[in-house]
C-alpha cells in the first residue's frame, strides 16, 4: 500500500466558502490554468482572446449556488483562497452582462488581456459518461477558433485539484509510512512514539518545515477556526440566496445561557458554536477546510467549546488537531472526503470522526479509544446522503454540522466507557464501508441535488 504524503495543511487550510470542492477547488485550478498560459503568443492581431469553462457533473448541477463560476473567474484575476476578499468573490458575476479584463504575461514583458462575462461559463448537462472524475472542469484559451490552450482539472474534495495527463508533484516518503490505521498503530507500537509524534514527524519530512514552524501553523489555523466562529456568533440576520434561511447560531448561545440545565447548556453551547463557522461558510466567508468547507463547522466547534469551556491547553489542542489530521488522511487515501463521490457521510461524516478524534486524544485518551470513537462516529453517519436545496450549503449542512459535532461529543464518551481490546469494528473497516456505501449511493444523493431533501423541500 502507497503511503500517506498528504500534508496537515493540505487538510487544514483557509479559504472561502461555501463548499471546497466548488470553490477552493476551481479557484486553484483556474489558478493553475492562468499560470499555463504564462508565454502563450497569440498571433492574430486584433483578434481577442477568450476563456470558455465547461462544467461538469456537481459543478454544473450545484455549481451556481455554490458559488463555482464566480471561484473560478476570481482564479482567473489570480485571486488566491487564502487571501481573497470573500466579499468582492460574491460579487463577481452578480450582473451577468459585465464584462472582466483577465490579464495574462505573454512572456514578452506585455500584459495581454482577455475579456470574460458569465457567458464564458458553460453549466454542461450530462457528458460525465466517459469522464474519470464527475467534477470536471475543461478551461480553452482561444482566439477565434483557434484553440490555444485546452485543461481538464478535476476537483475531488476537501479542494484537492487532478490536472489531466499530469503526474502529482513526488514527494518526499515519509519516516512512517503507513497507508491505514492498523499500519499507523503497529508503527506507534514498534516505535514507541505517540500518535502526534509520528503525524509531525511524517510532516516534518513531507514539507521540510521545523516542529516550531508546523506548530505556529497549527496555531494560526486554531485561530482561524476560532475567528470563523466568533464572526458567526455575531452575526445574524438572513443568509445570502432564495431559500432566506436566518442565522441561529446567536439565538441558540444566548438561549443557552438561560438554561438551568447544564447538560442543555452544554449542548447548546456546541450546536451554537458549530453553527457559527458552518454560517459563515454559507455565506461566503472565509473558513477552514475540516476536511471540507461544507463541514467546516464541526471540528471549530469542538474546539471552540474545549478551549473556553474547558481551558485545554495549546499543547492539547495541537495535538487534537494532530490526531484529527490523521483520521482525515487515512479516510481521504482509502474512500473519499468528498460529498460529489461517496455523500455527506464523506464530509460531516469524517469531520465529526476527526472531531471525536480530537477531543479523546486533546484528553489524553489512549490510541485504541482515539480509533475507537472515530471508528463510532463515522459508524453512526454511514450512508449519509448529500442533498443540498437548491443547491446552497444551507440546508441541511448548517445543522448537520451541529449534529455532527454532538455525534463526535457522543463517541468521545461511548468509547470512553468501553473497553477497547473488546470494540468489535476498527476505524479502517469502517472507512471501508463507508467507501462501498459511496459507491452504491445513486448519483441523485451526491451533491447534484437531484434527490432527497433537494426535491421534496419545494417550499424553501
Ligand atoms: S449535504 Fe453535506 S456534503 Fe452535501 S453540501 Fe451539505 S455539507 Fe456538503
Amino acid at each position: 500500500m502507497d503511503s500517506i504524503t498528504t500534508s496537515i495543511f493540505d487538510i487544514f487550510k483557509t479559504g472561502p466558502g461555501p463548499s471546497s470542492s466548488h470553490t477552493i477547488g476551481p479557484m486553484k485550478a483556474a489558478l493553475l490554468f492562468q499560470d499555463a498560459m504564462t508565454g502563450l503568443s497569440p498571433d492574430t492581431p486584433g483578434q481577442s482572446l477568450e476563456i470558455d469553462v465547461h462544467l461538469f457533473g456537481s459543478l454544473s448541477l450545484t455549481g451556481k449556488g455554490h458559488g463555482t463560476h464566480k471561484a473560478i473567474l476570481g482564479g482567473l484575476l489570480g485571486w488566491e483562497p487564502a487571501t481573497c476578499d470573500c466579499d468582492l468573490l460574491y460579487q463577481l458575476l452578480e450582473d451577468p452582462d459585465k464584462i472582466y479584463e483577465i490579464g495574462f504575461n505573454t512572456g514578452t514583458n506585455k500584459t495581454g488581456q482577455i475579456k470574460f462575462s458569465s457567458r464564458h461559463i458553460h453549466f454542461e448537462e450530462g457528458g460525465t459518461e466517459n469522464l474519470p472524475f464527475s467534477n470536471t472542469m475543461q478551461l480553452k484559451l482561444r482566439q477565434g477558433n483557434r484553440l490555444l490552450l485546452e485543461k481538464e482539472y478535476y476537483s475531488i474534495g476537501g479542494g484537492f485539484i487532478k490536472c489531466k495527463g499530469e503526474q502529482e508533484e513526488k514527494k518526499e516518503r515519509p519516516p512512517h509510512a503507513y497507508g491505514n490505521m492498523n499500519q499507523l498503530r503497529k508503527i506507534m507500537q514498534k516505535t514507541g512514539l505517540t500518535l502526534s509524534q509520528v503525524i509531525l514527524e511524517n510532516e516534518q519530512a513531507i514539507t521540510g518545515k521545523s516542529e516550531v514552524q508546523i506548530h505556529e501553523n497549527l496555531d494560526k489555523i486554531i485561530g482561524a477556526m476560532c475567528t470563523s466562529v466568533e464572526k458567526g456568533l455575531s452575526t445574524g440576520g438572513i443568509l445570502p440566496g432564495p431559500i432566506g434561511l436566518s442565522r441561529k447560531a446567536k439565538v441558540l448561545l444566548e438561549n443557552s445561557l438561560k438554561m438551568k440545565w447544564e447538560t442543555g447548556s452544554f449542548m447548546a453551547k456546541l450546536n451554537a458554536y458549530a453553527m457559527a463557522a458552518s454560517e459563515e461558510n454559507a455565506a461566503g466567508q472565509r473558513v477552514v477546510t475540516a476536511p471540507t468547507s461544507g463541514s467546516a463547522g464541526v471540528i471549530p466547534g469542538v474546539i471552540y467549546l474545549l478551549k473556553h469551556q474547558y481551558h485545554l491547553s495549546r499543547k492539547q489542542l495541537r495535538e487534537g488537531m494532530l490526531a484529527a489530521a490523521a483520521i482525515a488522511f487515512i479516510a481521504k487515501k482509502n474512500a473519499s472526503i468528498s460529498g460529489a463521490e461517496v455523500g455527506c457521510q464523506g464530509e460531516v461524516g469524517v469531520a465529526s470522526s476527526m472531531a471525536a478524534a480530537f477531543m479523546t486524544y486533546a484528553l489524553e485518551g489512549p490510541m485504541r479509544k482515539v480509533e475507537n470513537a472515530a471508528e463510532i462516529a463515522l459508524e453512526h453517519q454511514l450512508g449519509m446522503t448529500c442533498d443540498p436545496v437548491g443547491g446552497y450549503v444551507q440546508i441541511p449542512c448548517i445543522e448537520r454540522n451541529a449534529v455532527g459535532a454532538v455525534t463526535a461529543a457522543n463517541a468521545y464518551i461511548l468509547a470512553e466507557a468501553g473497553d477497547p481490546a473488546r470494540h468489535k469494528i476498527t476505524f479502517d473497516e469502517v472507512v471501508e464501508t463507508m467507501m462501498k456505501t459511496g459507491q452504491d449511493m445513486c448519483s441523485r444523493y451526491k451533491e447534484t441535488s437531484l434527490g432527497g431533501l433537494a426535491v421534496c423541500c419545494v417550499s424553501c
